[in-house]
């Protein structure tokens, strides 16, 4: 059976040339690049470059670039480091309802370290209240995390209005930029942020890297411990063979970003109209113009999602319901409950995000699998038979 992979928001395969430069340092490069001698210089000169790639692909400066473990420890260190380091101007933190856990979790511990948060809610399409959130700035507030695009419905938020909302305040502002970073442009200074945090598994390249964007003059206080590197904020032994390959990764990603967006962008349409026109009461979550080009979250009446996703994957066809850290628990996701599309619609949630490979013909046949689907489910559905 072919097996076609719709779930690209929760990773990516890593691309063949993010490999082929990766694997060299595993084995004869495989210098500390704090190390003096030449194994070291190969090394360190292997994470000037990576750097500057990276820096590039955001329209930022090389020394801007704090490589981390992924978008967990990018989002941790910038929340907290920005928070205790300017605790003493003020205590209050602002984010969104629909934040990733690595932004919610973090804001909650700050909470109970005596911070205060106040989480701004979206509409019915998942876009901030912009009047909420500008009556929510105060005198002590110092941080602002705001994602650029969600990682479930793919609505993106307007950072450039939020960052023009605050400019001349002291208020330090963060963004996630996890799920845009390579599917839609994201130049540090047209976005106006302080902050922002990039994950590299989820623009094929590998897992456990990524990255801090943080602006020249902003200071952060460090999370852990060490020796020097990452200018004292991340420190511990780089991993050089994971930065090489997310440096590539984001090149790449820089160079297609216009002909992979636009092919997205075209099946995600295309798949929208269709499912639409095939199948009754289905209603798309989030906004239909201000989304990712690769995401299509699409909620069917009476239907179990965690049931479709099943038979999808029976099918050879991965999905994901709400996002797959929520996808273990029973209840509905934050951000669908924060959109409301209904007590009949609201457990009946499908993610599908496309890749920079998938095809109008793979998107055809996961369209006749899922028409399928749906009517055997609903089927057996008791709801289903009332109406
Ligand atoms: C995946 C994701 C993260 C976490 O990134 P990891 O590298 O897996 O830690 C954070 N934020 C968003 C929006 C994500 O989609």
């Amino acid at each position: 059976m072919k097996r076609i992979y719709l779930d690209h928001s929760a990773t990516t395969h890593v691309d063949t040339r993010v490999l082929e430069v990766m694997l060299p340092y595993f084995t004869e490069k495989f210098g500390n690049a704090s190390s003096l001698h030449s194994f070291g210089q190969e090394a360190a000169e292997a994470l000037v470059s990576s750097r500057e790639q990276v820096a590039a692909a955001l329209g930022a400066e090389p020394h801007e670039i704090i490589f981390t473990s992924g978008g967990t420890e990018s989002d941790n260190m910038a929340i907290k480091g920005a928070a205790y380091m300017h605790s003493s101007r003020g205590r209050h933190v602002i984010t969104s309802v629909i934040e990733h856990p690595a932004v919610l979790r973090t804001c909650e511990q700050l909470e109970r370290e005596g911070f205060e948060v106040t989480y701004i809610p979206v509409d019915r399409e998942g876009i901030l209240d912009m009047k909420f959130l500008e009556d929510a700035i105060r005198e002590d507030t110092i941080l602002m995390s705001i994602m650029h695009a969600n990682n479930e419905i793919g609505t993106i938020q307007p950072i450039k209005e939020i960052s023009n909302l605050i400019a001349g305040r002291e208020i330090v502002l963060h963004t996630d930029a996890v799920q845009s970073v390579g599917k839609m442009p994201t130049d540090v200074h047209e976005l106006g942020v302080d902050m922002l945090s990039i994950s590299s598994h989820k623009l094929y390249g590998p897992k456990g890297v990524g990255a801090l964007y943080l602006r020249n003059g902003v200071n952060l206080s460090p999370l852990v411990q060490g020796g020097g590197h990452e200018r004292g904020l991340r420190p511990g032994t780089e991993n050089i063979p994971g930065i090489v390959g997310f440096a590539k990764a984001m090149s790449i990603a820089r160079v297609q970003l216009e002909k992979d967006s636009t092919h997205m962008q075209h099946l995600r349409d295309s798949m929208i109209e269709k499912i639409h026109s095939r199948i009754p009461h289905v209603k798309l979550n989030g906004h239909e113009k201000k989304r990712l080009p690769n995401n299509v979250n699409m909620s069917f009446r009476h239907v179990e999602g965690e049931s479709l996703l099943m038979l999808l994957d029976m099918n050879g066809v991965a999905v994901s319901t709400g996002s797959a850290c929520s996808s273990k628990s029973q209840n509905a996701s934050h951000v669908l409950t924060a959109i409301d599309p209904g007590v009949d619609y609201i457990h009946g949630s499908l993610r599908f995000t496309l890749g920079r490979e998938n095809t109008l013909e793979e998107v055809d046949l996961v369209v006749d699998l899922l028409e399928e689907a749906v009517m055997k489910l609903r089927q057996i559905s008791p709801f289903e038979q009332e109406v």
